[in-house]
């Protein structure tokens, strides 16, 4: 079967996932006219859900859309389709499309928008073997879109520059990709944010990338540990001189990264500031101020 066991949430009804449908005529699948934010349920809690809920709010805002649900409803529903599918661990969706106007009408403004959800089983950037080992990553031939195009603040499907960085990765023998700016500067991956440890201080890309929440949770742990950690433009030269690199996404967490273009970083292994940071990020999965508990049936 092609989808993933979940449950969806469509028109007011709790489906299976596999059933959950969008017009062709939908702007979000016409023209990527849409938002989505991913949280994860993590041993049966979400993770900062609080905190995706508002990001994505603040994007629907942003692109002039109304959602049909308001900010309660939201979060009851992706607790109900996360109850309904009896994932312990879940990868949990939740979208605004632009939607339909009548008559095929060229103005967005007359289009209806459409909130859907779904939760499926959690998934990684990164599979089990690349982080034990840590990811063999290359930076790619593809410029990030800028920022003034569109607004990495907005979580939103144009990807096809991420996508293309994926592709260039795999013709080169690599795992993963990192776009450079318009400036030549590091900005983002394919679903991550990147830092560079080196001597001891944490560096990562500030302009024309998506503030991940799994970044925001990186640079707060290091407050609370007295680590360094800088926000701002991060060349590839530091990139490529880092004692150690790690890539930052709700889906897998903190991923250690051990080659870029198929030269070590730092020793090549996984470096102690990396571990020490992951092993604080699931520690910070059982704290009261970060999870909320879901409910499940039975
Ligand atoms: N950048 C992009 C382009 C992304 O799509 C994502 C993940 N969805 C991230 C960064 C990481 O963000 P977060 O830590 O909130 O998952």
């Amino acid at each position: 079967h092609p989808y993933p066991v979940g449950i969806a949430f469509q028109d007011g009804q709790y489906i299976p996932v596999s059933e959950a449908k969008i017009s062709v005529l939908d702007y979000g699948f016409l023209h990527s006219d849409a938002t989505y934010d991913t949280v994860h349920v993590w041993d049966g809690a979400f993770f900062r859900l609080d905190d995706h809920i508002e990001r994505f709010l603040s994007g629907v805002e942003r692109l002039r859309m109304e959602l049909p649900v308001n900010p309660e409803e939201i979060r009851q529903i992706l607790h109900n389709c996360v109850a309904l599918s009896g994932h312990r661990r879940a990868y949990v969706e939740m979208v605004c499309t632009r939607g339909t106007a009548a008559n095929f009408s060229r103005d967005p403004r007359e289009a209806t928008n459409r909130f859907l959800a779904f939760a499926v089983p959690y998934g990684s950037v990164a599979n089990d073997e690349q982080l034990r080992r840590g990811l063999h990553i290359t930076i790619a031939d593809i410029t990030r879109i800028p920022p003034g195009s569109v607004d990495p603040k907005i979580k939103n499907y144009h990807w096809l520059d991420l996508i293309m960085g994926l592709y260039d990765a795999y013709d080169k023998g690599r795992e993963t990709a990192l776009l450079l700016d318009a400036d030549g500067n590091i900005s983002e991956g394919p679903g991550f944010n990147v830092f560079a440890v080196r001597d001891g201080s944490l560096s990562t890309p500030a302009r024309g990338v998506l503030p991940g929440i799994t970044r925001r949770t990186v640079i707060e742990i290091c407050a609370a540990k007295g680590i360094n950690a800088q926000e701002g433009n991060l060349s590839q030269e530091r990139l490529r001189s880092s004692d150690e690199i790690f890539v930052t996404s709700t889906a897998g967490g903190i991923m250690p990264v051990t080659q870029i273009d198929g030269q070590p970083v730092g020793s090549g292994k996984i470096g102690p500031i990396t571990d020490c940071l992951k092993c604080a990020y699931w520690g910070w999965h059982k704290d009261s101020r970060f999870i909320d508990i879901v409910s499940y049936p039975g």
